[in-house]
């Protein structure tokens, strides 16, 4: 697991990864907070659909999102349009259930950086969130 390349990263940088978990059911948000807890280089925080993550991300500096595609009152695809509109260098992954092929695709032309299928596996995640933090480590924002 790739924990270790997690704190590594964070040492050099000299603070934790500040990552926002987006999603509209309660008990994966709380799954993806407790995987993400795993280690002290990461802190998490929540919000419940497209429109609590663009507020969010409006007001603070985050190093990653995770993302669902179906939620009321703003999806997934909105949401990574507006964040990849107002913040082009903020990494995307996006993390879905059942949601369509061409959900997907809208979503990756909206901008996000990967993908993740639920239910999603801890070694998954953690490996997932290290490679797109090293990809984007050293952009500067
Ligand atoms: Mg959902």
């Amino acid at each position: 697991m790739n924990i270790k390349k997690i704190e590594n990263m964070a040492k050099r940088r000299g603070k934790p990864f500040k990552i926002l978990i987006v999603d509209d059911e309660p008990y994966i948000r709380d799954i993806f907070k407790e995987f993400c807890e795993i280690t002290n280089s990461v802190e998490v925080d929540l919000a419940q659909n497209g429109f609590d993550a663009v507020n969010k991300i409006s007001q603070n500096a985050y190093d990653l999102v995770t993302m669902d595609l179906i939620m009321p009152e703003m999806a997934g695809v909105e949401a990574v349009a507006k964040i990849k509109e107002n913040f082009p260098h903020l990494p995307v992954i996006v993390i879905t259930g059942n949601a369509t092929e061409r959900l997907i695709t809208r979503a990756g032309v909206s901008g996000a950086d990967s993908l993740l299928y639920k239910p999603v596996m801890l070694d998954d995640f953690v490996d997932e969130v290290a490679n797109t933090l090293e990809k984007n480590l050293g952009r500067g924002f």
